[in-house]
């Protein structure tokens, strides 16, 4: 299908940045530097600045960032963790790949965990909480970190949708022990291909990840310090990331401006949800501009059929998928989120006119 306004637009995406990406791949290129040299050690640090935190880890996914987090704070089998019930599957597939067991805990209207509900999941097994910061909105951290201190409970974010988001100032991914990144291409900060990595304090965790994302072994000693994986982040995606990097602060702003636009033509429209909340000091960078739509997938084709790519992850809520083996315990809110949401086309590249066509598109299917 061709539509009139695309959800993202990559290639139209490196036109905005080209002279920047074309001179940090052939800078690469042609000296070699393919795997762990200066654009990767250049982008960490730049990275951990952005972020606030001592020490960034780049890996190889957001889902790497999730296992190698859980690793590095020795979660196996017999622990317990607490997952929200919406969120991307690789939040719980980390848990489930390292022996231990997710238990989910349901969201509430902002798409983050809610934290009422999280007391009555935990157990004599629970050993870490994972609050996912969905869409560009930050989990209650404040409230998620004092239970978690009440608890003697690891916090582990997954903060792969909120690059730039905080709570009064304080950065998504400098809250716990580790902040997961993911740099999947249609993430805030996307590289050209898969790409992730972890922020945190904590030296310890920082010597893990960079030694285990490399098959155990300490690159100056050559000493293998464990059985490790490779999930380094390559180089080369390291270079672009750094690139945009430098843009991600400009364009937070622009989303922000594409989200008040899509707030002033919209608000008016019963049955329809925007995300926009009132959490005083809670930033929203706008990852995703998730509404609800209580027409579930007659306002999602309706947008589809009239030319604008919409996304509306996630329809099946994970723990519903059988081959999973989760326990449904019942999640209202997540249930009823899942047959509502509907992502409208959120990125740098869009043009004012491709906003409002989308603005008219979704004011056509309520008569308006
Ligand atoms: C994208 C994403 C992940 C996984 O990241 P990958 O880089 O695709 O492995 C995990 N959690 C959330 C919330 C995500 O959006």
């Amino acid at each position: 299908m061709s539509y009139k306004v695309r959800f993202v637009n990559p290639a139209k995406n490196y036109q905005m940045i080209k002279d920047e990406i074309d001179r940090a791949y052939f800078e690469v290129m042609s000296k070699g530097d393919l795997i762990d040299r200066g654009q990767l050690r250049s982008f960490e640090e730049n990275l951990a600045e952005f972020v606030g935190t001592k020490y960034a880890v780049g890996l190889n996914s957001g889902y790497d960032a999730l296992h190698m987090s859980l690793r590095a704070a020795g979660i196996g089998p017999g622990d317990e963790v607490i997952v929200p019930a919406h969120t991307f599957v690789a939040t719980c597939s980390a848990v489930v790949n390292v022996g231990a067991a997710p238990v989910l805990v349901d969201v509430t209207k902002d798409f983050n965990i809610d934290v009422d509900k999280i007391e009555e999941a935990l157990s004599e097994k629970t050993r870490a909480i994972i609050p996912v910061h969905l869409s560009g909105y930050m989990a209650d951290m404040p409230r998620v970190m004092k239970i978690a201190e009440e608890y003697s409970l690891v916090v582990i974010e997954d903060a792969c949708q909120s690059l730039g988001s905080g709570i009064n100032g304080k950065m998504a991914g400098s809250w716990g022990l580790t902040g997961c990144w993911s740099f999947y291409p249609f993430k805030i900060l996307g590289g050209y291909g898969d790409g992730g990595a972890i922020t945190t304090n904590d030296p310890d965790v920082a010597l893990f990840a960079t030694r285990m994302r490399y098959n155990g072994e300490d690159r100056e000693t050559g000493e293998y310090h464990g059985h490790g994986f490779t999930c380094l982040l390559d180089n080369l995606q390291a270079a672009f990331l750094d690139v945009k990097l430098r843009h991600l602060p400009a364009w937070i702003v622009r989303r922000k401006q594409i989200a008040d636009r899509y707030r002033a033509a919209l608000s008016d429209i019963p049955g329809l949800l925007l995300p926009h909340y009132d959490k005083p000091g809670f930033d929203h960078i706008y990852q995703n501009y998730t509404v609800r739509s209580k027409q579930g997938n007659d306002f999602s084709e309706y947008l589809k059929k009239n030319g604008v790519e919409i996304l509306t992850q996630f329809r099946k809520p994970y723990y519903k998928h059988e081959a999973l083996k989760l326990v449904d315990r019942g999640f209202p809110e997540t249930e009823a989120i899942s047959r509502e949401v509907c992502s409208l086309p959120m990125n740098v590249e869009i043009t004012d006119e491709e906003i409002d066509y989308v603005i008219k598109t979704v004011r056509s299917f309520y008569g308006l």
